[in-house]
């Protein structure tokens, strides 16, 4: 996504502060958390059900592309259930005695949090499925012959686990979940006050006109939607009064050179790799991933939805193609014979 270009270009220092400026806007309660009402519902039952049986609430496996609130829900849940929220990562989890460690921290209706959960290690995935089930782990031992597996007995606890796809995850590991949330892209509105809200706490003045011009431009993505608004609240410090009006809001966006679909510079390079150099496709995505020089992961599971959300974009089974849309966004000729086609 446009944040995470975006970020790989600045120093470290900057990205700190940037994840700072994030968690200041983070919703804590359910009520803040803005949209998704289907997820919400559901949330607000399996915590009520969870508070009533007195229990340790069912694992719960939240998917959806980066920045759509997956770790905020996570966290309002915990808070919600008055649970404490140990979280992790599916790439730190790295060897069992990592998991084991975590797992044996872990207090009676505690919730374990585990981003990017379809990225642990298979043997360390292994090791969650029994103590997803029985609360319990074998621990094996020492080594060579003397090595003996030990049982150790788990506190009841809760865990969430995040995805970008649950296709990535294995269907034992999927299984094991009692519930699933799938976020979706945010409406137009929505971004709209949730850009006001996040305003509200940095303490800068936004009109109506340019909260809408930032939200439609926001890939229909918090994290995006609160990332150009801290950079219309630089632009408008540094080139007006400090207060983001329509003017400065689409300066902003024109210096950052997102377009009016929200596309930046990756996206477009995507698009054009297709169009360009593949004659509109299809292509395999690894091949586009080597042409514009990004990972298969981030184009898959970052650029790619977005695309095909928009329109832009078609999956076939022989790879990717580029749509008479996506010819007319980038101003280039729509192929007669696509032209035909729509007709
Ligand atoms: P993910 O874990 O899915 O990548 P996060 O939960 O980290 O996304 O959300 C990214 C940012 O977007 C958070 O800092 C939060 O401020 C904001 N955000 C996400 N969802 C919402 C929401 N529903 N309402 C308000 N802000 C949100």
């Amino acid at each position: 996504m446009s944040g995470e270009t975006e970020s790989r270009a600045v120093s470290p220092e900057a990205e700190a502060s940037e994840r700072a400026g994030e968690e200041r806007l983070r919703p804590e309660k359910l009520g803040d958390f803005l949209g998704q009402e289907k997820s919400k519902e559901k949330v607000d039952v399996f915590i009520g059900a969870a508070k009533k049986r007195k229990a340790a609430a069912d694992h719960l496996l939240l998917c959806g592309p980066p920045g759509l609130g997956k770790t905020t829900l996570a966290r309002i849940v915990a808070a919600e259930l008055g649970a404490e929220l140990h979280q992790t990562s599916g790439p730190v989890l790295e060897r069992t005695g990592d998991l084991a460690a975590m797992l044996t921290g872990l207090g009676a209706g505690d919730v374990l949090f585990i981003d990017e959960i379809h990225r642990t290690n298979r043997i360390v995935e292994e090791y969650l499925y029994s103590a997803m089930e029985d609360f319990s782990i074998d621990l094996l031992m020492g080594e060579g012959p003397s090595a003996r597996s030990m049982k150790i007995t788990l506190e009841p606890f809760t865990l969430i686990g995040a995805t970008t796809r649950t296709g990535l995850l294995t269907s034992p590991l999927h299984s094991r979940f009692g519930m699933e949330l799938r976020l979706e892209y945010y409406e137009g509105a929505e971004i709209e006050t949730i850009i006001k809200r996040s305003a509200r706490i940095m303490g800068v003045e936004i009109d109506a006109a340019a909260a809408a011009r930032i939200a439609e431009r926001s890939r229909g993505t918090p994290r995006v939607a609160n990332r150009l608004l801290r950079r219309a609240r630089d632009y408008a410090l540094v080139k007006a009064d400090g207060n983001i009006g329509e003017k400065e809001a689409a300066a902003c966006l024109e210096m950052l050179e997102i377009d009016t679909m929200g596309l930046d510079g990756l996206d477009r390079a995507i698009l054009e790799a297709i169009i360009v150099k593949f004659g509109g496709g299809p292509v395999g995505v690894e091949t586009i991933a080597a042409t514009v020089s990004e990972d298969r992961d981030t184009i898959e599971q970052v650029y790619e939805p977005f695309l095909l959300r928009c329109g832009l974009l078609e999956k076939t089974p022989r790879g990717r193609k580029a749509t008479p849309l996506a010819y007319s966004h980038l101003g280039m000729e729509t192929p007669s014979g696509m032209q035909k086609k729509i007709l």
